[in-house]
């Protein structure tokens, strides 16, 4: 349990505001220990064997061995539990149905099934494949081989790749392919005709068993695999699939460097306007169990964290159910269907408890959805206006095993009936199934998904660790257009990835600065860097370097503050006076943000920043962005990127911004050598500036233009342009780290200016 308690503090614990996310788990597991102990006291003595074990395995109880209680085996990486998966403590005292009681359980290790091509041939021949072995397919003559020349057997007993087949192209559609594993009957494929597919013995049939050829030479329904009942998705496979359908969905188009998933998006395309409304539906029965409860409900806290920060604007219902649903967010009410208030509904409501739900032996996913289709049918009404172009997309965290209530499958089909009749299409509807635990009943998940062609919408996963690894793949960044302030997330991305804005300036006569990206033909950047460039000569020769695969770009006109001056001072014997120190550069290109994999940084007062810190608009003012970004508080986290030789780091700092902090921070500014005859720090630090530094990372020489900036709602926000430091620590052999401090120009001071320059950016007021 100390695991799982971990890693959702690691992943999720910011989310929930009050920061008490693993302690309230922590009370629940407690609680749950606690609970199984008084079960056993007062139960009717009727306990299960406690020795019950599985060789090369491990398991785990819900409820000790007491009537009732759940267990679950699991098994290594590339094993599966055989030949029963799970067990639960019946009245007569037995984890097992008779058939399976004579047996001590044992984790086998996954063997890939048979391919089968028709048409041509393949080696070596084997009735089963040990994981890591290859085979090759070829195709008779007058055939052409589609999908994959040679396919692995995976870890998980599936093969890598897409199914083979060899086609002649005589007939209408292309040949449907026969699962490894598996058989197909019907050998036509003109309109009209269908195929039917079947597994071999032991392994379950994921997909659809039958499908037709349609006039526009594609298959009905989804492709079909044949699977081993444990088997399970690895998190590529559910990030790539899931993100390929998803982003697809959110009208995002794949701009990415060819990574995408080899499916066929679907044709629909929408824009950031487009009505979607998102049903998710936790399971909570006891077979599900609390920790993989507690694990869907942080997974998805994540996920709608992540898609508001898309600027997209959906609305959220969030249901958990057992033998009833519980409402835990209603879609059809304003004050909970925004994704700020389902967060703090899953964070804090009683609703979201895994206690809310007393008998938890019942899984009623029938009920579960038709609570959904309930909302959907209301929400005709509470959003007319937008209701013809509103999209919705279902995503059920569940083990599959429904129990009561009836047949889920009649819920789903009145759910995809209801969206067809409205909108006289199924492309409206994307229903997703994530499968958690060793346990999955696969055929039902798959009848609780959409089937579209080239598409994926379930998914096993061995253990919600698995699938929080997954989620942190989906709705990758990179595949989306051309929002401001979107870095990658994940723990090992590259400096450039997490801060794609970031450029590095080479200078005539000043060497190298940094810049940022403000839109794709202009970067930001500090003006002492452009002391030398005075001529159209020297303009040509500044070189702009961008993106995770470098592109130099030219520069066609800069533009420093008309009110920068380094020698407007001289008078007073200050030689160096960096007030307005911040310079636009206009290049004689736009940058392909895809291409370069580079992207702009959110500047302050921008309507497209106030989307990005979701706040509404109109409505919110340039004051608001102060007070949202610079509070007046004590000190605000902020991070500039810092070059050291060929490195580039990030440095963390905190900008001073309470009464008394703030100008401490500024006095240091006159142990700098340049100014040890200064008497009156305002002389040198106006109130253009933003101070950092102390006993935190501070700059060094090439850092100067580059983007002070601020992370807010998964957004950044460039507030400065770091200008100069007091103390060189870089080049100092003892660095006097106490009063180095660095100062930035405040962009909010120089708004008018910025608003003068970017005409092509909607400033606010
Ligand atoms: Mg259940």
């Amino acid at each position: 349990m100390s695991g799982a308690l971990m890693e959702a503090g690691w992943h999720f614990s910011s989310l929930c505001n009050s920061g008490m996310k693993p302690f309230s788990f922590l009370v629940l597991c407690l609680a749950f220990l606690a609970g199984a102990k008084g079960n056993d006291e007062q139960g009717d003595h009727i306990t299960c064997d406690p020795n019950v074990r599985i060789i090369g395995g491990t398991l785990k109880k819900s409820n000790g061995n007491a009537v009732d209680s759940v267990l679950r085996f699991e098994c290594p990486d590339s094993y599966y539990p055989f030949p029963v998966s799970s067990g639960r403590c019946w009245k007569s005292g037995h984890w097992f149905r008779s058939v399976y009681r004579r047996v001590t359980p044992i984790c086998k290790v996954f063997r890939c099934p048979p391919p089968v091509l028709e048409d041509g041939m393949f080696s070596p021949l084997n009735i089963s494949y040990s994981i890591g072995e290859t085979v090759t397919f070829e195709c008779y003559d007058g055939y052409e081989l589609q999908g994959s020349v040679s396919r692995t057997c995976m870890k998980n007993g599936r093969w890598n790749g897409t199914t083979t087949t060899c086609d002649s192209g005589s007939q209408y559609c292309p040949h449907p392919g026969i699962p490894a594993g598996g058989r197909k009957s019907g050998l036509s494929y003109f309109i009209g005709d269908k195929v039917d597919y079947a597994c071999n013995g032991g392994l379950v049939l994921v997909g659809s068993s039958r499908r037709e050829c349609l006039e526009s030479k594609e298959w009905t329904g989804s492709e079909t695999s044949c699977q081993h009942r444990s088997s399970f998705d690895s998190p590529e496979d559910v990030a790539a699939s899931f993100t390929a359908s998803f982003t697809n969905m959110l009208g995002m188009t794949h701009t990415g460097d060819g990574k995408a998933p080899a499916t066929t998006a679907r044709k629909i395309t929408l824009t950031k306007d487009t009505p979607l409304h998102i049903y998710i539906l936790l399971d909570a029965s006891e077979s599900f169990g609390e920790e993989n409860f507690e694990k869907a409900k942080n997974i998805t806290k994540n996920l709608i964290d992540k898609i508001a920060s898309f600027d997209v604007w959906p609305k959220f219902a969030i249901i958990s159910y057992a033998s009833e649903p519980v409402v835990i967010a209603n879609l059809n009410n304003e004050e909970e269907s925004s994704a700020a208030d389902a967060l703090d509904l899953l964070c804090d409501s009683d609703n979201a408890k895994y206690t809310t739900h007393g008998d938890k032996t019942g899984t009623n996913t029938h009920a579960a959805l038709n609570k959904v289709l309930e909302m959907m049918v209301l929400s005709k009404i509470r959003f007319k206006d937008s209701w013809d172009k509103t999209r919705f997309v279902t995503i059920l965290f569940t083990d599959g095993k429904s129990n009561m209530g009836g047949d889920p499958k009649v819920a789903v089909m009145k759910i995809k009936n209801f969206v067809k009749a409205e909108h006289n299409s199924e492309d409206y509807l994307d229903m997703y199934s994530f499968g958690v635990s060793t346990d999955v009943e696969k055929s039902e998940l798959s009848t609780l998904s959409s089937h579209k062609p080239g598409e994926t919408h379930w998914f096993t996963v061995q253990n919600t660790t698995e699938l929080v690894k997954a989620f942190d793949k989906i709705l990758d960044y990179s595949q989306i257009g051309d929002l401001c302030g979107v870095g990658e997330e994940r723990p090992d991305a590259t400096i450039r990835e997490k801060y794609p804005w970031y450029a590095i300036l080479e200078i005539p006569g000043a060497g190298k600065c940094s810049g940022s990206i403000v839109s794709p033909g202009w970067v930001m950047t500090a003006a002492h860097c452009l002391r030398e460039v005075q001529t159209a000569e020297s303009i040509n020769r500044i070189m702009v370097t961008v993106g995770q695969k470098p592109k130099i770009f030219r520069v066609k006109d800069v533009h420093p503050h008309p009110q920068y001056d380094l020698a407007k001072m001289l008078p007073e014997n200050i030689y160096q006076f960096y007030d307005y120190d911040v310079a636009l550069l206009e290049l004689t290109e736009q940058i392909n943000f895809a291409k370069t994999g580079s992207r702009s940084i959110c500047l302050p007062c921008t309507r497209e920043t106030t989307r990005a810190i979701r706040k509404p608009f109109p409505g919110t003012s340039c004051k608001d962005h102060v007070l949202e970004m610079l509070p007046k508080s004590g000190t605000v986290p902020a991070d500039f990127v810092k070059r050291d030789g060929r490195t580039e780091e990030v440095a963390y700092v905190t900008i001073k911004t309470a009464d008394g902090v703030k100008e401490a921070c500024e006095a240091n500014a006159l142990q700098a050598a340049e100014y040890k005859n200064v008497t009156d720090v305002r002389k040198v630090v106006t109130e253009r500036f933003l101070c950092t530094g102390g006993q935190e990372d501070v700059s060094c020489k090439g850092d100067s233009g580059g983007a002070l900036f601020i992370n807010k709602k998964r957004r950044f926000v460039q507030v400065g342009v770091v200008s100069w430091g007091v103390i060189n620590v870089c080049d100092a052999v003892k660095p006097d780290k106490q009063h180095a401090r660095d100062f930035h120009i405040n962009l909010f001071t120089v708004v008018p200016w910025l608003k003068k320059k970017l005409t092509h950016i909607t400033f606010i007021n």
